[in-house]
């Protein structure tokens, strides 16, 4: 498949690159990466986000190139999405009648694009974009492996997930041999915070519910409002329930503004968490999903709690 998506790109010599809304690492980074590894192969490739790039990505290369946008207008021969399992987990607009190509590490992936070339078996979507300059002949670059580099890092959860080993740290130290720097990623990532964000921590750290091996906490948009938080505030506020002693799965729910809930799932390994996202329309890896749902809070929080407990696991 790797070969049939280099063919693709290839034949073709405009292209648009972009990833889910609400960017995280794993999709910032590859999105960038892939970006110049098209242009080191003589082609044209734009970044476009949805949601722009997060403030802790910010730092990273080609970043300041990235086009945030809601609709697609340009003339692109072809659209590489990365890291989705659906058009619409894009959010743009503009995508539909265009010839894509998917390339997406997630259990939950389903083929909806022209090309589709997913691997569950890849640490992270970088990973894949790696192989993907290897095959192509394009020299990783400094910049490249930084951004490539930031993806496996925060994909891994700073390589502290289920599914690291020695085929991640083969691919970390190919990277770092290219020229990413591990302590100015990591520095970017874990010391780049916003004020806003450490006091939505505090926020929703007041809200933390505990009951056996499952925690969770939430947080209303009253709450967001009153720190000024942005959205990508809240990434990785889940991993602070979870990271009690005895809880095997850790849920984030916050309030959106047009009253549905976005949820944030974590498992240390004995729950399959993805199946729990895919039961209300969303998914991800067995140990790190996500899903949207109806509101109220409340409700949202019960139907989720409901679901979570039925865990064979947590009975
Ligand atoms: P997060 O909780 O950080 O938003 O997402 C955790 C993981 O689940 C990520 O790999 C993300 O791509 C995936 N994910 C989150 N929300 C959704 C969703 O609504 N649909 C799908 N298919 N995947 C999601």
């Amino acid at each position: 498949m790797l070969k049939e998506v280099l063919r693709h790109i290839e034949q073709r010599n405009r292209f648009l690159l972009t990833s889910h809304a609400r960017p995280d690492g794993d999709a910032v980074g590859s999105a960038l990466a892939c970006g110049q590894i098209l242009r080191l192969m003589g082609k044209e490739a734009e970044v476009v986000l949805h949601d722009g790039v997060p403030r802790i990505y910010q730092p990273l290369p080609f970043a300041d190139r990235v086009v945030r946008a809601e609709r697609v207008n340009g003339n692109y021969e072809a659209a590489i999405i990365l890291e989705c399992d659906s058009v619409q987990r894009t959010r743009l607009e503009g995508l539909e009648n265009r010839f894509l190509i998917s390339i997406d590490h997630h259990q939950s992936g389903r083929p909806f694009a022209q090309v589709n070339w997913i691997d569950p078996n890849a640490v992270a979507t970088a990973e894949m974009v790696y192989r993907l300059a290897i095959e192509a002949g394009v020299a990783i670059s400094p910049e490249i492996a930084t951004c490539l580099y930031t993806a496996v890092l925060t994909d891994t959860g700073s390589f502290m997930f289920e599914g690291t080993n020695e085929h991640t740290f083969a691919l970390a130290r190919e990277l770092v041999l290219a020229g990413a720097n591990p302590a100015h990623c990591a520095r970017n990532i874990y010391f780049g915070h916003s004020t806003a964000k450490l006091r939505l921590l505090g926020s929703a750290l007041t809200n933390l519910h505990r009951e056996g091996p499952l925690a969770w906490i939430w947080i209303t948009q009253e709450q967001m409002e009153r720190v000024s938080a942005k959205e990508e505030d809240c990434e990785g506020l889940v991993n602070y329930a979870l990271s009690i002693q005895d809880v095997e799965v850790a849920a984030f729910f916050r309030e959106l503004s047009d009253g549905r809930c976005r949820v944030s799932l974590r498992s240390k390994g004995s729950l399959n968490v993805a199946s729990v996202a895919e039961r209300f329309g969303g998914g991800g890896h067995a140990c790190a999903s996500g899903c949207s749902l109806e509101g109220p809070l409340a409700i949202a929080v019960g139907r989720v709690l409901a679901q979570l407990r039925q865990g064979s696991s947590l009975q």
